[in-house]
């Protein structure tokens, strides 16, 4: 079932988007306001977003923003601005598309179909080697070189999982920090060391000449690959 989330203030477009995209078959989760919906897509990742650029909290490219740290989810914005520029702003913070209100609820759906095969399957790498460990995916499982599970806290996972699943990338830290525990811990930098510290100790060869889980001074982190293996 494709998960569709919709991030919408305005309650009468919110539930003709739920009707009819139930309707279609696609399982719905609402938001409000931004905060939630960024709470909501890292609870339980979406396949795709629709999202009004004009929410009570943050603008909608905020959110967007947000979401790019980690996710490669396509992105529909619908938006009741009519100008060039915000639909510049919104499809350069990584938007696929973008629906201008008032807009037929059959475009919209023609767009989110298109934009759901569009997705790159290069971008669904279920397994991440890394040499001495390797990262499933799909499976949600860490296996070591000698292809035993190793154990990971949730939390553990949820930075590794982000970590792999943009290999290669830097991911900032205050897009961790965001998407692990929350937008109100941005700035809570220590988690991050002491977690990285222990993936480095269960993963790495040698936890204090890390290979794969590098720390970019200041900015945030980087999962190496093996070679052939690094997006
Ligand atoms: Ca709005």
């Amino acid at each position: 079932m494709t998960r569709a989330l919709v991030v919408e203030d305005e309650r009468g477009i919110r539930r003709a988007l739920q009707i009819n995209l139930r309707a279609r078959g696609y399982e719905v989760t609402e938001a409000a306001d931004g905060r939630s919906a960024l709470d909501a897509a890292a609870r339980r990742p979406p396949d795709v977003v629709i999202l009004d650029l004009g929410l009570p909290d943050m603008d909608g490219v905020e959110v967007i923003e947000g979401l790019r740290g980690w996710t490669q989810v396509p992105i529909i914005v619908l938006s009741a601005r009519i100008g060039e520029p915000d639909k510049v702003i919104a499809l350069d913070a990584g938007a696929d598309d973008y629906v201008t209100k008032p807009f037929g609820m059959d475009e919209l759906l023609a767009r989110l179909r298109a934009a759901l095969r569009r997705r790159d399957p290069a971008e669904d790498r279920p397994v991440v080697e890394a040499g001495s460990f390797s990262v499933d995916l799909a499976a949600k499982e860490v296996r070591g070189a000698d292809g035993r599970a190793v154990r990971l806290t949730p939390t553990e996972w949820h930075i590794l999982e982000i970590l792999a699943a943009n290999a290669g990338k830097l991911v900032s830290q205050r897009q961790l920090l965001q998407q692990v525990w929350g937008p109100s811990y941005e700035t809570e930098t220590n988690y991050l060391r002491v977690y990285l510290a222990q993936l480095r100790r269960k993963l790495e060869i040698d936890p204090s000449r890390p290979r794969h889980l590098i720390t970019e001074p200041g900015m945030g982190y980087r999962f190496v690959a093996a070679p052939g293996n690094d997006g």
